[in-house]
């Protein structure tokens, strides 16, 4: 069999993949299936640091927030975030994969926080370090902290998970002639306009030359075709 294309990723993880077809919250099936995924990679060898988003349970700006003041918000969002990687933890530890959460705002009693050695000495030790309450600050995203985490863990990659397979010329659910995107540079993905992940992530990307990997979780067996280094996704390089 061949060998997988890297050997330490930084997994990116919105809090909707894990609700499955369910308006809100968590769907045991789809997190089943995913860690299924993950736990196939991490049997690899592949180091696996992963973020978890929290938009499935809770989003800063979403209509339920209207009013409350927005840091107040978001730090809702961020404690949603620790439910779901709580909840990613535990599923891993049911198919015998090792997983470490570790939280950008201090919460001791649930989970460990962030530091940064201690995230790295899991990762050599084959441990999967799920990263929870996105970068611990109001006003950013979940795709921050995972270019941010990324880049502070030496990730060869972001592999941004999400519903779609890519990143297309135009909506494919609007637009019938919308074609995927295999490559794209970052410059190019600028001049086109093209939205790979909020603006604050995808500039931290760029600027430390960290590529990104768009595909959809949803798709059976792509998560290992994007590990193996396969025509899976778009990616985005310098
Ligand atoms: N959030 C935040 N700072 C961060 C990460 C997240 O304030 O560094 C808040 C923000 O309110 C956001 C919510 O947490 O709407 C959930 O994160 P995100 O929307 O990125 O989750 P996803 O869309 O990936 O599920």
């Amino acid at each position: 069999m061949s060998k997988p294309a890297y050997k330490r990723v930084l997994l990116k993880l919105s809090g909707e993949a894990l609700m499955g077809d369910d308006a809100y919250g968590i769907n045991r099936s789809t997190i089943e299936r995913m860690v299924a995924d993950v736990a196939e990679v991490a049997k690899l060898g592949v180091e696996l640091a992963i973020v978890i988003g929290g938009g499935n349970i809770f989003r800063g700006v979403a209509p339920g927030a209207q009013g409350m003041d927005r840091a107040t918000a978001d730090y809702m969002g961020m404690l949603a975030t620790v439910m779901n990687a709580l909840a990613l933890a535990d599923a891993m530890r049911h198919v015998g994969i090792t997983a470490r959460v570790m939280s950008a705002i201090g919460i001791e009693q649930v989970v460990e926080p962030y530091v940064r050695p201690k995230a790295l000495q899991y990762l050599e030790e084959g441990k999967v370090v799920v990263f929870a309450a996105g970068t611990g600050n109001p006003f950013f995203t979940t795709d921050t902290a995972a270019a941010l985490r990324g880049a502070e863990m030496s990730a060869e990659i972001v592999l941004k998970a999400t519903k779609v397979d890519g990143v297309y010329t135009a909506d494919p659910k609007k637009d019938p002639n919308a074609t995927l995107y295999h490559k794209i540079s970052f410059d190019e993905a600028i001049a086109s306009n093209l939205q790979v992940m909020d603006a604050t992530a995808f500039a931290l990307c760029r600027d430390q030359k960290l590529p990104i990997k768009v595909f959809s979780i949803t798709k059976p067996g792509a998560l290992m075709r994007v590990i193996m280094g396969e025509d899976e996704g778009t990616l985005v390089h310098v």
